[in-house]
């Protein structure tokens, strides 16, 4: 398998008003032809400045656009094609990952990645020929290491990270939006970026401090000439990541500075994952350490097609966070990955789209005249009917070959002309059938709400609906069955075809007649028929010539500017390279000026590694600070819990299993999936009651027999024990939990006027109610017939604390 390295491009904004009105000086240069970034040290004015070579470096004057179509294009291209991409925003907070991201509208050539995506992948595939496609979003946030749907009914909810042995990690519970035009799908866009919006002006947060990945699912049908038809599947990853600035440098306290760490810790982890990947030493690549690393764990080093866009600001206060994102940047270009064709996926769902499809005109076919049966079959299904063509066996008679040949084509060609008119001639009928089916629907529906309308007028009742409606635009309507297909195990939208034979159509409505899930009424064949059929699209611009040409120069474009920058850095190693010292030269002289311009060059060249090596050690000096000062905080916030846990465990009872916490501890293990600790339930052990009533009398402790000091029980002691647990249970618990409302009500307390206090002293407060029964019966809980439930595990009537 071929591996490619990760793309990198940089790209720096311009000077905002505040870093203007501050006076800032601009630190970055770029050499955009040949993908260089320099970086001037502000405080080492004499140094010269920092280069940085990537597969592209935009300035300020350059736009998104030019950024798309000279190195998004061809991944994003790729997608369409069934290859995995995955474009990620990096960069402090202000660098414009969003604006490279999401984009502005005006002007237009800054439109931003995510929608340039959205328009190229819908027009590759209204060009497609031959070629079907089902199209998916899905829209989530990381924040605090919790994961939400951004186009979730319950965007609060957080969602869980789960792997599968095929699928590899994925968010169970995402939910997936299919969407059929570039509308629907900035629509979603939108949504999901609303969604996070107000979620965080609710919780006075700041969208900078979480990663959002924007995920465009594809699945592509193809018929070869042969007939043969494929599938594959391709993902689009759209990252925005959070700020990658500093936590000391933020001045983050409390709950921010949590926060930081959380973010840190997921950049780090990215951050270490790219340093293990590229480092040829290191056998472990710990994804595991955060979500974002989890989730992205094919974009690097995997089955993906990976861009990073590495965004700057120009200013000089900006220096260090510009020099660590540079350096982030230089690392994440030596990665390798190995993008390949992800060919028949186990878990399409445009297969069983099409097999259902398949199977309701079938269905349609025989309801409505054999005639039209293959009049009913539209483009897609049409693929499947072409059979490749026959194998000719040798003959002497060549001419009687050709003439056999010539038949059969015109009969092909003759039976293909009947069936289009026929299927011209169903669809119109079709068509027919759908808007009176529509008009009929329509009818009753007003009739319906006209009715309810009425009633609710008479009743003059106050009735809201349950249902909080979905946003106007939210998600492009409920017709489009949000899946979580996501998730391997959950229930598909189209229902298993099952035990369904491929034979003949009549077969298939055979059983479908048994009712596996195919509706019998032709009018909701018809809907459910036209519902599936909006899923899929493809082709509907194949026969666009403009648009097909425009494709292709694009294609060529990106192609021919990558030829550029390496032909450009071919250039520029010539001229540093040792060629100078090969060289014939006519003099001495010659010779001496040529080599001093080398010799001038190299120490250039050592004084920038001595540069590089001193910064590196003051970064690693502040990054271990930053690492101290968290080590410290989470000291502190360890012993606080320490010392809370001191002061509370005298008072947990001594028979519950947490009075022990040293075993506690013993028995809790760290579970690697949830990323969370297992701790034992907590159990009462055992507990005796004081006898409310005279009872049996109590034995007399007997002296210990040996039986005894060994932990067995003699067989007078079991006696005892039974009559004891006899009398717990039965006596002593019914008593003391003997209803008292009636003695209550017939004897009321003649100095207060209310009831008299419980049995066992239950103290009579100031209020009528009485004191929350739990508290009590937990503070007396009456012993379980068992004498010691299983430890560590709670059973089902255990009481939590
Ligand atoms: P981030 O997402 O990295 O925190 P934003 O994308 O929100 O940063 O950008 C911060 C500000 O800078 C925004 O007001 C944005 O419009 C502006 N900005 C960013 N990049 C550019 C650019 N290339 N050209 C013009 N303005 C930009
Ligand atoms: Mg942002």
């Amino acid at each position: 398998m071929a591996s490619e390295a990760v793309k990198v491009i940089v790209r720096c904004r311009p000077m905002n008003e505040r870093e203007k009105a501050l006076g800032c000086k601009a630190v970055v240069s770029m050499e955009s032809a040949r993908g260089q970034c320099f970086l001037q040290n502000p405080a080492a004015a004499s140094e010269p400045p920092k280069q940085f070579t990537f597969d592209g470096a935009y300035y300020q004057e350059h736009n998104t656009e030019q950024i798309y179509n000279e190195i998004a294009y061809p991944l994003v291209e790729g997608v369409t094609e069934g290859y995995n991409g995955t474009i990620f925003a990096y960069g402090q907070t202000g660098s414009g990952k969003s604006f490279t991201m999401q984009g502005i509208v005006d002007p237009s050539t800054q439109k931003g990645i995510i929608p340039r995506a959205f328009e190229h992948i819908f027009e590759s595939v209204q060009c497609a020929e031959n070629a079907k496609f089902l199209v998916r979003a899905s829209y989530l946030e990381i924040y605090n290491e919790d994961i939400r749907d951004l186009l979730g009914a319950d965007t609060k909810q957080k969602l869980e990270l789960k792997e599968h042995p095929e699928k590899g990690v994925y968010v169970k519970g995402l939910s997936l939006h299919a969407v059929h035009s570039v509308v629907q799908c900035e629509r979603i866009m939108e949504t999901g970026w609303r969604n996070r919006a107000v979620g965080y002006t609710l919780m006075n947060k700041d969208s900078s401090r979480s990663h959002s990945i924007f995920t465009v699912n594809m699945e592509i049908y193809t018929v070869d000439e042969q007939g043969q038809d494929h599938l594959r599947a391709a993902k689009l990853n759209l990252v925005d990541l959070a700020g990658s600035e500093r936590q000391s440098k933020t001045g983050a306290t409390g709950e921010r500075l949590k926060e930081a760490t959380k973010i840190n810790l997921s950049l780090s982890a990215l951050g270490n994952v790219i340093s293990a990947l590229v480092d040829s030493r290191c056998k472990h690549i710990p994804y595991r350490d955060s979500k974002l690393t989890r989730l992205l764990q094919d974009s690097l080093g995997g089955n993906t097609k990976t861009l990073m866009v590495a965004c700057l600001s120009p200013a000089d206060n900006n220096y260090d966070e510009s020099l660590s994102t540079l350096r982030y940047a230089n690392r994440a270009k030596n990665i390798k990955n190995k993008p390949c064709i992800n060919e028949d996926p186990k878990d399409a769902l445009l297969r069983e789209y099409q097999e259902e499809i398949k199977k309701l005109k079938a269905i349609l076919a025989e309801q409505m005249s054999a005639n039209n049966l293959s009049g009913l079959l539209p483009a897609e299904t049409a693929h499947l009917e072409v059979k490749p063509a026959p194998i000719l066996k040798p003959q002497l008679d060549l001419e009687a070959e050709k003439q056999l040949i010539r038949e059969e084509y015109e009969e092909r060609l003759a039976r293909l002309k009947a069936s289009y008119e026929a299927e011209q001639a169903s669809r119109a009928r079709l068509e027919e059938d759908i808007s009176s089916l529509r008009n009929h629907y329509d009818l009753k529906l007003s009739a319906l709400e006209e009715n309810l309308r009425k009633e609710a007028a008479a009743m003059r009742t106050e009735t809201t609906p349950d249902e909080t409606p979905l946003p106007e635009d939210s998600v492009a309507a409920a017709d489009e069955e949000p899946t979580s297909a996501q998730d391997p195990a959950a229930p598909r939208t189209v229902q298993d075809a099952g035990g369904v034979s491929r034979g003949s159509a009549g077969a298939e409505v055979a059983v479908t007649a048994e009712g596996i899930s195919v509706p019998a009424d032709q009018q909701q064949v018809l809907a459910r028929l036209q519902m599936l059929e909006r899923q899929v699209v493809g082709g509907e611009q194949a026969e666009n010539k403009d648009l097909k040409e425009k494709q292709k120069r694009r294609k060529k474009y990106a192609a021919e500017r990558r030829m550029q920058l390496v032909a450009a850095l071919q250039q520029s190693d010539e001229d540093s390279s040792d060629w100078v010292l090969l060289n014939v030269y006519d003099s001495i002289q010659e010779e001496v000026r040529a080599k001093s311009k080398l010799l001038e060059k190299v120490q250039k060249k050592l004084r920038a590694a001595e540069t590089e090596i001193k910064d590196l050690q003051s970064e690693f000096e502040l990054e271990k600070i930053d690492y101290l000062g968290t080590i410290r905080r989470l000291e502190r916030d360890l012993m606080l819990f320490q010392q809370l846990l001191d002061q509370v465990q005298s008072l947990v009872r001594r028979d519950c299993n947490y009075s022990n916490l040293e075993k506690v501890k013993r028995e809790s293990v760290w579970d690697e999936e949830a990323g969370c600790w297992k701790i034992p339930e907590p159990v009462i052990e055992k507990s005796r009651l004081p006898a409310a009533v005279p009872a049996l009398p109590q034995p007399k402790p007997a002296r210990k027999s040996p039986l005894a000091e060994s932990g067995e029980l003699t067989p007078e002691e079991d006696r005892y024990k039974l009559v004891l647990n006899r009398s717990d249970s039965e006596t002593v618990a019914s008593n003391y939990f003997r209803p008292t409302r009636a003695s209550r009500i017939l004897l009321p307390d003649p100095t207060t006027n209310r009831a008299p206090p419980g049995p066992a002293g239950a103290p009579s407060g100031a209020s009528p109610r009485p004191r929350p029964f739990r508290l009590q019966a937990l503070a007396l809980a009456p012993p379980t017939p068992t004498t010691k439930r299983k430890k560590g595990k709670a059973g089902p009537n255990s009481r939590p604390l």
